[in-house]
């Protein structure tokens, strides 16, 4: 197989990837605030981390991916009390619809989701380290991280402290020894959510979070850490700075990896521009909809800036329309140890480990598409052979199966095929009793009748394909 890369943020350069431990790979992602439903913003690293998760398993036996859930935030806070809804309520409620539209969106649950509020005690102790490693200060029921006691703050995002500064958009507060410093507890009011520490009732900061829950679940080194790269500076930096002085000796994660942002209509997603969509919004379009926002956000590499509109979500529907139209055939199965399957998906698979180059790999799927048309259909296979630079003749079936293979790693094609292709109908018995009635008047080569009902199904926007399986139907 080939090598894997990636671009790692914390150095920016291109990397070969090498587990700490070569038996296992360890995985944290930056999880959602559970206050409110997911918008497409927040989706984007779900998916992008999902991919990767599956392909780390498809080459590694023990691959253990964290994700948290952060239930205990000021946001949080807010929203109960704007609204009268008890934060347990709010926050059950969030989770149950976060894990509902990354689940339709076809993302893998990742294989520990602790959350914040579970994991109060690793932060106390976290903080109870900084402290006494001269790294953190308590002062007026607060503890703050002081940032001048970490020569490499700022390393990790690359910035200067005057950037830092502005970009923290930091809080002057009497109890601070540094205008930089940062909250890692800090007190609560008796109608706040609280938990008794050394520092009096208090909750903690959203930074001090993510260390414990990547430490109990990790340990103070890991391979890779992923997230949205808004949050690349303060709250990684933030991270990387508690963990690596609360443990002496230790370099949290060896690998950075932030996909790019998400625009909708080119613009940046705001509630006032009149641009903002949850994932629900999209769902709402029709049963396709999930995949095609996956395939969607996949056609875009995960570093580089991407722009929702609805007709790029229409037509990666139409790419998907075209891939399922091909898995609907009846084709014969070929053996589940045929050598040239596994080569061709392979090949397929091959730019994900160059950066995670869903793009590329999309392309190839294409390309297998056109392979199993030849196969099957007939015409030429020159110019795909040419790109792929290898001797294949595949028979009918062969790349059909490894296009199968490899979509599945991009967690795409799953679907039954012809259930998409009848998605959104609901008059489906009454199709199949035309198409009987049809073949019927074909049986008894009553040729004006199978014409007529083959027009008044196309009338209702159904589309029959004739086969050597049988005839079936689709919505044009
Ligand atoms: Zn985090």
């Amino acid at each position: 197989m080939t090598e894997l890369a990636f671009h790692n943020s914390a150095t920016r350069q291109r990397e070969s990837f090498v587990p700490l431990d070569p038996q296992h790979v360890r995985l944290y992602v930056c999880g959602p605030t559970v206050y409110d439903l997911a918008h497409l913003g927040n989706a984007r690293p779900v998916v992008v981390f999902d991919v990767l998760a599956r392909l780390l398993r498809r080459r590694f036996d023990c691959v253990t991916y964290v994700r948290n859930i952060t239930d205990v935030d000021d946001k949080i806070n807010a929203r109960s009390q704007e609204s009268g809804e008890p934060i347990s309520a709010i926050t059950a409620r969030t989770t149950a619809d976060f894990h509902r539209d990354m689940a339709a969106l076809g993302c893998e649950p990742p294989d520990e989701e602790p959350r914040a509020t579970d994991n109060i005690a690793q932060m106390i102790e976290l903080i109870e380290r900084l402290i006494a490693n001269g790294h953190a200060y308590a002062a007026e029921g607060h503890v703050l991280f002081s940032v001048s006691s970490f020569p490499g703050y700022g390393a990790l995002s690359g910035r200067s402290p005057d950037e830092m500064l502005a970009g923290a958009r930091v809080e002057v507060a009497p109890y601070k020894r540094e205008a930089g410093d940062f909250v890692l507890w800090k007190p609560s009011a008796d109608d706040l959510p609280g938990w008794d520490s050394p520092w009096g009732r208090g909750r903690p900061g959203w930074h001090i979070e993510c260390s414990a829950m990547s430490w109990r679940y990790l340990g103070p080194d890991f391979d890779i850490h992923g997230g949205g790269h808004d949050l690349l500076f303060p709250h990684h930096e933030n991270e990387q700075a508690q963990s690596v002085c609360a443990f002496p000796g230790s370099r949290f994660a060896r690998t950075w990896l932030h996909n790019g942002m998400l625009l909708v209509d080119g613009e940046k997603m705001s509630k006032s521009v009149g641009n903002f969509l949850t994932v629900r919004d999209i769902l709402g379009r029709g049963a396709w909809a999930g995949e095609a926002f996956r395939l969607l956000l996949l056609k875009t590499h995960y570093r580089a800036a991407l722009d929702y509109t609805v007709e790029r979500l229409d037509e990666a529907k139409g790419e998907l329309d075209d891939f399922y139209a091909l898995l609907a055939r009846d084709l014969p199965t070929p053996a589940e140890d045929d050598a040239l399957v596994a080569e061709m998906a392979e090949w397929a698979l091959e730019p994900l480990a160059d950066d995670l180059n869903t793009p590329l790999a999309l392309a190839r799927l294409r390309d297998l598409r056109t392979l199993e048309n030849v196969a099957t259909v007939g015409g030429s296979a020159t110019t795909v052979l040419h790109r792929v630079g290898r001797d294949w003749t595949p028979v009918s079936g062969q790349a059909a199966a490894a296009l199968r293979q490899a979509a599945a790693v991009l967690g795409l094609l799953g679907s039954d095929a012809r259930a998409w292709r009848q998605a959104g109908t609901d008059d489906s018995a009454a199709i199949e009793a035309a198409i009987e009635a049809r073949l019927a008047a074909r049986r008894v080569k009553d040729w004006a009748e199978a014409d007529r009902i083959r027009n008044a199904l196309a009338a209702q926007g159904v589309v029959l394909e004739d086969g050597a399986g049988g005839t079936t139907w689709r919505k044009a």
